[in-house]
C-alpha cells in the first residue's frame, strides 16, 4: 500500500527532502509539500540584491514546478499539526492525514523585541527592506552605519560579517567608502560564539583588513531617531542601522504542542519525540553542550537527506541506517568577487571542529555553483 508523507515547508531543508524521496520510491507513494510562499529564494541571494549583482524578482523560483516531478505541491497555511491523530489542518485544504511527517518549517524573526527598531533600522533579513537598504547606501555621502546583531539564534551567523564586507566594496565602488564608518556590533563575547575563539579571532581581521570595526558584548535595548542604546550603557549614532534580527519559531509549532520553542530531535536520525514525525533544519535545536547547532541551510540539506533515506528504508522493511554527520560548510563573501570558505565538523569526537580559508574568486564561483546545483536538483 503506498504511503502519505507530509513536509511541512519547502524551503532549503523541505525541498532537498521531497526530492530525495521522490528519487527513492515509487509513485505509489504519495509526498505533499506545503508552503505559504509561491517560490523559492535562498537565503544568500538577499546579499546579492543588497550589492545589486540581483534582483529580487528575477530571483525567485516558482514552487509550481514541483507537481511536474511527482511532488504536489500546496501553497496554503499550516494552521495546526495533531500529532495524536497523525494529521495537519492546512487553510484550504481542511485535515491532510500522514504516515510519515517531516517538518522543515524554518524561523520567524523578531525586530519587535528591540524597542524602537521597526521604523528606524532595516532588517537585513527581510528580503522587502533589502532594496531600499541600498539605495539608503547608496545615497550616503558620509557618517557612520552600524549593523547590530540583535540577539541569537540567527540563521547563516558568518552573513552579517559578509554583510559588511559587502556593503564596504559596494561603498568603495560608490566612491564614500573613506567617508563612511562602518561598525558591526554582536551581542557575544566573540564574532561567532558556535564556530570558537580561533575562527571568531579570524573573521573580526578579515573585516578588519576592510577597516571595520567590530565590538562584541552590544546587544541593542532600545533604537531611537539616529541613536542605538545598548544593554551595557553604551550608545552609538548612526545614520544607516542595520539590524539582524533575533529568530523564534514559527506560532504553529508552539500553538501545536510539539514544543515550547525550537522541536528537539536526535541529532543523527532528526526523530522527535513523536511517531513518525521528523524534524530538520532551523526549526530543531541540536545541543552541543552550551552551544546549539547554527541555523544554516546546508545542514538542514544534509539532515534532509539523511531523514529521506531513513523513511525510504522503513517503507522497505528495512531497519534504516542512515545518520547524520554534523557536517557542512558556507563561502563568506568578501566583496571584491572573492569569498572565504567555513569548514565545519560538529560532531567531531574531540569537540566541534573548524577551517576558515582566506577569501578566494575560486570560492566566490562555488558560492554560485552552490545556489545553481540545488535549483536545478529541486526546482528546475
Ligand atoms: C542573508 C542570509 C544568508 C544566508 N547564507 C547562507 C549560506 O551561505 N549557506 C547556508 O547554508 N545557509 C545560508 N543562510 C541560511 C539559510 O537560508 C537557512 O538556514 C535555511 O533556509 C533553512 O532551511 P529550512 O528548510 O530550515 O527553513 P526555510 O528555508 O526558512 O523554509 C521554511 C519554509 O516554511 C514555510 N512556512 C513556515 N511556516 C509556515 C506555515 N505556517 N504555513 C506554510 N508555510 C510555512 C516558509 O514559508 C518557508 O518557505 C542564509 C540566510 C540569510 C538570511
Amino acid at each position: 500500500m503506498g504511503k502519505r508523507i507530509l513536509i511541512l515547508g519547502a524551503g532549503f531543508g523541505g525541498l532537498a527532502c521531497a526530492n530525495t524521496l521522490r528519487k527513492n520510491l515509487g509513485q505509489e507513494h504519495r509526498i505533499i509539500i506545503i508552503d505559504r510562499k509561491k517560490s523559492f529564494m535562498m537565503g544568500l541571494v538577499k546579499l546579492w540584491v543588497l550589492n545589486g549583482t540581483r534582483n529580487l524578482e528575477e530571483s525567485q523560483t516558482p514552487l509550481s514546478s514541483l507537481n511536474a516531478k511527482g511532488i504536489e505541491y500546496l501553497n496554503d497555511e499550516i494552521t495546526k499539526i495533531e500529532v495524536a491523530k497523525k494529521r495537519v489542518q492546512v487553510k484550504g485544504h481542511g485535515w491532510l492525514e500522514y504516515d510519515y511527517l517531516v517538518v522543515a518549517l524554518g524561523t520567524e524573526l523578531a525586530p519587535e523585541r528591540v524597542e524602537g527598531f521597526e521604523g528606524r533600522g532595516f532588517n537585513l533579513y527581510d528580503s522587502k527592506q533589502v532594496p531600499g537598504l541600498r539605495e539608503k547606501l547608496l545615497a550616503l555621502r558620509k557618517g557612520k552605519v552600524a549593523i547590530s546583531i540583535m540577539g541569537a539564534p540567527y540563521k547563516c551567523p558568518p552573513a552579517p560579517y559578509e554583510a559588511a564586507m559587502m556593503i564596504s566594496d559596494m561603498l568603495e565602488n560608490n566612491g564614500t567608502r573613506k567617508a563612511i564608518d562602518l561598525e558591526v556590533f554582536a551581542p557575544s563575547p566573540i564574532a561567532l560564539p558556535v564556530a570558537g575563539p580561533k575562527v571568531s579571532a579570524d573573521v573580526v581581521e578579515m573585516i578588519g583588513k576592510f577597516g571595520i570595526k567590530f565590538s562584541p558584548n552590544c546587544k541593542p535595548k532600545v533604537v531611537r531617531d539616529g541613536e542605538v542604546e545598548f544593554e551595557n550603557g553604551r550608545r552609538e549614532k548612526f545614520d544607516v542601522l542595520i539590524g539582524i534580527p533575533q529568530h523564534r519559531a514559527p506560532d504553529v509549532i508552539k500553538s501545536s504542542g510539539l514544543a515550547a520553542e525550537w522541536i528537539a530531535v536526535d541529532r543523527e536520525t532528526l526523530r522527535t519525540q513523536f511517531e513518525n514525525v521528523f524534524a530538520i533544519g532551523d526549526v530543531t535545536e541540536i545541543k552541543m553542550g552550551q552551544l546549539a547547532m547554527p541555523k544554516a541551510g546546508i545542514f538542514a540539506e544534509g539532515e534532509a537527506k539523511v531523514v529521506a533515506q531513513e523513511i525510504t528504508d522503513e517503507i522497505a522493511g528495512q531497519k534504516p541506517q542512515a545518520a547524520y554527520n554534523g557536517q557542512g560548510y558556507c563561502y563568506v563573501e568578501a566583496g571584491n568577487r572573492t569569498a572565504g570558505y567555513v569548514e565545519a565538523d560538529f560532531y567531531n569526537s574531540a569537540g566541534p571542529a573548524f577551517k576558515l580559508d582566506a577569501p578566494a574568486e575560486k570560492y566566490f564561483e562555488k558560492k554560485h555553483e552552490f545556489e545553481r546545483s540545488r535549483l536545478k536538483e529541486w526546482l528546475l
